[in-house]
Parts: structure tokens; C-alpha cells; sequence
């Protein structure tokens, strides 16, 4: 039984989604401790309580502690079962972390998967949709692992209701290195559900001059969310993968503001002159580790992205290097453990 300390580094969900993905996958039991213990509201919240129930379903398992706000959990998992799933988390949480928490899994089972999820798809402190379709599903279709990502429905915080579906067939890894970037092309996406539609007109024009790109590079998207919601979305193109910036509208915050973070992020990445970004790098870990190899370019390592790593090395025989090239780039690479 593999023991983890949930407050270890950084002490967040992460620690937990790695420990049930990569438990399913390769059948070692776990048990975790201090769930989430460095959050302001510690313990399982709705949506990891949803990805471990969405865990213990795909996989058959025995768990103990799958409550709201429980610190401890036991994992116990058998045979990962292909199929078609459904998940709601209840709430505007975040569907693409529990979808993430389920795909390693699912990309080893025996067949065909799909999988809905009802909850938040533009959260704070999450993948967005767009990032988990332009940024990630691209990077793990290049590792092997299939991947196909609609959204039926936006969800914001806090009506949610957003729908995503994933679907999926088992993976043939291959290890891939991304280390040079050229010029992206770059397109964006202003996003919106019962908001004046001025707000995105006002988030066009900024971004367009910004990111010096024609306004109709610039697509207005009105979504029939069940409730309020932008998101300014910033898809830069690469030749062998994508990054992507997203910035939610909020309250008291203008429409200019949000699309001049979006832009500020977009023009920071862009000069960091990697083609992976400090979001990108610690989710690219996992697929990294299971395709048994692989390298990318990046800026320096969050601590989000040590702690995954850690996670990763205790369930796999691989191990991660994470050195600095130069002053502003960092190479992230991993290999079989001797
Ligand atoms: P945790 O804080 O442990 O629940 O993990 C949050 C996850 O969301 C990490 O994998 C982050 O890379 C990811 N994440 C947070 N913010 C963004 C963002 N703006 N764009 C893409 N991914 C994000």
C-alpha cells in the first residue's frame, strides 16, 4: 500500500488526482493522508470527491473515506472497465480536472471509453476547456494516447452546468519531445453567456490590437450557459503542439482589464520563446511518464510541477530530471528508472 502525504509540497487536489489516476493504472492500492491540507477549505471537496467516485466506478474499487471534507482516503482499485460514463459534480467544479484524473486509465483499459461531465468548464485555477482541447489533447494524441473533446455547454462558477465529453480508446504510447519553438499562429476567443454582448466586442478589439491580429482572428462565441459567464481565450499554434491563456471575466473588473491579462499572458509566454507553459508542464508529466519517456523545453518548474513529479515516481519506475538550460528555460525530461 503506497502511503502519501497530501500536504507534502505543494498540498493540493493534484496530489490526490495523480495518486487515483495512476492507482487505477496500474493497480497499486493507496492511501492518502492531509488531503488537500494547505488549502483554505481542506479535505475532499465536491469535485475530488467526484473524481474519486468517478475513479472507484471506472475502476472497481474499494474506498474508504469518499466523504465531503474528509482528509484520509483508502483506494483500493481492480480492473479498469471500458465504457460509456456520466459524472455530475453538483456544483460549478472543475469537470476538466476530473476528467484528467480519469484518462490515464481509461487509455489503458481494453476498449473504447466515453465519458460527460457536468459541472464548471472556465474555472479559476483549472484547465479550461479550450485549454484542455488545443493545449493538452493535442499534446497527448502526439504521445499516443487518442483523444477527442466536445463542449456542449459552458459552465461558470457559480451557476455550473456546463457538459464535456470526452472520448477515448486505449493508448500506444510513444515518447515525444517538444524543445524549439517557432512562430505560433495565433487566434483567440471571447466566450459568453447572458452578458451584453458590448463585453465581447470590447474584449475583440483589445485583444485584435494587442496581439496584433485581425478582428476576425478574434471569434465571439455566445453560449447558452444556465448561467453568467466570459472567458477571453488565447490559442497560440505551434508546429508540433499548442499553448493556451485563459483570463475569466469578474466582477468589477472591465472588459478591457480581462483582455489585457489575457493579452499580457499570451505576449509573456510568446516572449519566453518555450513551447510549454508553466500550467502545460505539470500536466504533460503524467502522459510523460507512462509513454516511458520524453522531454520539453519550459520556464522554471512550479512547485506544482515538482510535487506531480514526486507523485509520479512514487507509482511509476521512472524518473524526472528537471534542469535549468539557461537563465529564463528549463528542460523537463523523464526516463526509465535504472
Ligand atoms: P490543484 O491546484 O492542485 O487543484 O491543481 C490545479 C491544476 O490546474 C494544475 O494542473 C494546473 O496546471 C491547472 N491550472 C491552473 N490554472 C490554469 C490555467 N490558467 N490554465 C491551465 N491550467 C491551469
Amino acid at each position: 500500500m503506497i502511503t502519501l502525504d497530501g500536504s507534502a509540497g505543494e498540498g493540493g487536489g493534484q496530489v490526490l488526482r495523480t495518486a487515483l489516476a495512476l492507482s487505477m493504472v496500474t493497480g497499486q492500492p493507496f492511501v492518502i493522508e492531509r488531503i488537500r491540507a494547505k488549502r483554505e477549505k481542506p479535505g475532499l471537496a465536491r469535485q475530488h470527491l467526484t473524481a474519486v467516485l468517478a475513479a472507484a466506478e471506472i475502476s472497481v474499487a474499494r474506498v474508504e473515506g469518499a466523504e465531503l471534507g474528509s482528509m484520509r482516503l483508502a483506494f483500493r482499485p481492480g480492473p479498469v472497465q471500458p465504457g460509456n460514463y456520466r459524472f455530475a459534480i453538483g456544483t460549478a467544479g472543475s469537470t476538466t480536472l476530473v476528467l484528467q484524473t480519469v484518462l490515464p486509465a481509461l487509455w489503458s483499459a481494453s476498449g473504447p471509453a466515453s465519458v460527460e461531465l457536468v459541472g464548471g468548464t472556465h474555472n479559476p485555477l483549472a484547465p479550461s476547456f479550450d485549454f484542455l482541447d488545443h493545449a493538452f489533447a493535442p499534446a497527448v494524441r502526439a504521445m499516443g494516447a487518442p483523444l477527442q473533446l466536445t463542449m456542449r455547454t459552458a459552465g461558470f462558477y457559480p451557476a455550473g452546468g456546463g457538459q464535456l465529453r470526452a472520448e477515448t480508446s486505449p493508448a500506444h504510447w510513444r515518447p515525444t519531445e517538444r524543445l524549439t519553438v517557432g512562430a505560433p499562429i495565433v487566434h483567440a476567443r471571447v466566450l459568453l453567456s447572458q452578458i451584453p454582448s458590448h463585453v465581447a466586442q470590447r474584449e475583440q478589439r483589445v485583444l485584435s490590437e494587442r496581439l496584433g491580429i485581425p478582428l476576425d482572428a478574434v471569434r465571439i462565441v455566445e453560449d447558452c450557459s444556465p448561467g453568467p459567464g466570459n472567458a477571453v481565450v488565447v490559442v497560440l499554434t505551434f508546429a508540433d503542439g499548442g499553448e493556451v491563456v485563459t483570463v475569466l471575466g469578474e466582477r468589477r473588473v472591465t472588459a478591457e482589464e480581462v483582455a489585457h491579462r489575457a493579452a499580457d499572458e499570451a505576449i509573456a509566454l510568446r516572449t519566453a520563446a518555450v513551447p510549454v507553459g508553466e500550467y502545460l508542464a505539470d500536466q504533460l508529466l503524467l502522459p510523460m511518464a507512462l509513454a516511458g519517456g520524453g522531454a520539453f523545453r519550459t520556464v522554471e518548474p512550479t512547485l506544482h510541477t515538482r510535487t506531480n513529479a514526486e507523485v509520479i515516481e512514487r507509482f511509476l519506475p521512472v524518473q524526472f530530471t528537471l534542469a535549468a538550460d539557461d537563465e529564463k528555460a528549463w528542460r523537463v525530461s523523464v526516463q526509465p528508472r535504472a
